[in-house]
């Protein structure tokens, strides 16, 4: 792989991991914007990667090491934001491409944060609820240099929730003497909380597959809907969509899905899910797995769980008229130009699942001015966003005729590098 940027960077995009679909984006973008080779190499490198041992106690008694990880894409608009994933893939690499994609994310939406992202290797299945309280606060404690309210505010990610975001404001707070709320997201709203945050980046979801409807001229009620990923954002979103019309005609989460071509109801899966603790085994639906999911005859394919999903091995069994990506990454870089070829509308990650960071960011702005907004408040702003985001991505596109990925991507990585050459180069 050639680094060089300014060089015709060659990257190997066959390989398909995060952070190689994360530079290809930026190398295409700056190549059709034509950004100065001295920001396109600063902006491919992250600011800085922390790399921490996370040793805690388990219940028996003995000593478990797990490996951890923040990373800072940059911070020249504003402190680094991004969530904190636990998932047994977590590494170095992916938790740099996510960094980078909240770089461009917050950017997209005008929120005046910078990119992070953290991560444990770890399965929380396998953990009790005591032996996970104390392996995030040590994961807390050992990031503590690197975050703070000024500085970079994590979030929930996969596998992380408003309990894990409580046990760690705790930890920071008891270093620090005082409360400090503003020192992660998506905490519970009696501990400085924002209402609307934990159905944000769904709703963000709904707004932009409305916006896409809207530009093609179909009606919500007209559409099917399949969600791969039934945790806090694909869950979320099958309920609004549902509750807004759309036909949510199958569901998954990592042990598999339904399919039901007349519809699901998302609330008796939820208490189907409840009870079985997986979508799977619903009464009523047929079973259907995570790559037939993909396949499956839609309009709106809304990919909410992990990355690399969509690749060139699938891509051109996709059926779907619009792909919304509610996951990070979740369409590889050449899988995506072939959806393109195909004419599938994709809303890039970037900005189709912004709501929850720029919720967040209402999080962060209450806390800090301890002042708290009504949900409808939070809904209305939050909407404005991402309409307003949408029709500049959208607008970019037709006008360059661009992807809306490319477009996106353009407006994002234009937005930091706009910045840096506004600050200078220090020293
Ligand atoms: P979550 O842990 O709440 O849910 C993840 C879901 O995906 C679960 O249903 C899980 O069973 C399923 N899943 C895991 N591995 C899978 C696999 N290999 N195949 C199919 N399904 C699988 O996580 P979440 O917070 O809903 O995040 C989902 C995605 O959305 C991630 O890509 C995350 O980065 C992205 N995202 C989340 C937020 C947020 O606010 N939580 C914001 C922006 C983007």
């Amino acid at each position: 792989m050639n680094e060089q940027p300014g060089h015709e960077p060659q990257l190997d995009t066959s390989k398909d991991s995060p952070w190689e679909t994360a530079l290809a984006q930026l190398d295409e973008a700056a190549e059709l914007m034509g950004l100065a080779p001295g920001a396109h190499e600063i902006l491919r490198a992250p600011k800085r990667s922390l790399s921490v041992s996370v040793p805690f106690r388990m219940d028996d008694g003995s000593t478990r090491v797990c490996q951890g990880y923040r990373v800072h894409h940059n911070v020249t608009r504003g402190p680094a934001k991004g969530g904190i994933r636990y998932h047994p893939n977590v590494d170095l690499d992916e938790v740099k491409a996510l960094a980078m994609w909240m770089t461009w994310k917050c950017a997209v939406a005008r929120i005046p944060f910078g990119g992070a992202k953290g991560g444990v290797a770890v399965d929380p299945k396998g953990l009790s609820r005591a032996e996970l309280e104390r392996m995030t606060r040590r994961y807390a404690s050992e990031i503590l240099p690197f975050i703070g309210p000024e500085k970079d505010i994590p979030a929930p990610d996969m596998n992380t929730d408003e309990d894990i975001m409580a046990w760690i404001m705790d930890t920071y707070s008891m270093n620090s003497g005082y409360s400090v709320p503003g020192v992660v997201t998506g905490k519970p709203v009696a501990i400085g909380g924002s209402r609307g945050r934990s159905g944000a980046t769904s709703r963000g979801v709904m707004y932009m597959i409305f916006s896409t409807l809207k530009s093609l001229g179909i009606a919500p009620e007209e559409v099917s809907v399949a969600i791969q990923g039934y945790g806090k954002v694909g869950g979320h979103a099958a309920q609004l969509l549902h509750d807004a019309g759309c036909r949510v005609i199958a569901v998954s989460d990592v042990d598999g899905g339904l399919y039901r071509e007349r519809g699901l109801d998302p609330e008796a899966i939820n208490r189907h899910k409840k009870e079985a603790g997986v979508v799977a085994g619903f009464p009523g639906a047929d079973p259907v797995s995570n790559e037939e999911l993909l396949e499956l005859e839609c309009d709106v394919l809304v990919p909410a769980a992990i990355e690399g999903v969509i690749t060139v091995k699938n891509a051109d069994r996709v059926r779907a008229r619009v792909v919304c990506e509610a996951a990070n990454g979740p369409i590889t870089f050449e899988g995506d130009k072939m959806l393109s070829e195909r004419g599938v509308f994709v809303v890039p990650d970037i900005l189709a699942n912004s709501g929850g960071v720029t919720v967040s960011y209402f999080e962060w702005v209450q806390d800090i001015q301890a002042y708290f907004w009504s949900e409808e408040d939070v809904n209305d702003r939050l909407r404005q966003i991402m309409e307003r985001a949408f029709d500049e991505v959208h607008t970019l596109a037709a006008e360059k005729h661009l992807t809306m990925r490319q477009a996106a991507h353009w407006i994002g990585v234009g937005r930091v590098a706009e910045a840096h050459l506004t600050r200078g180069l220090f020293p």
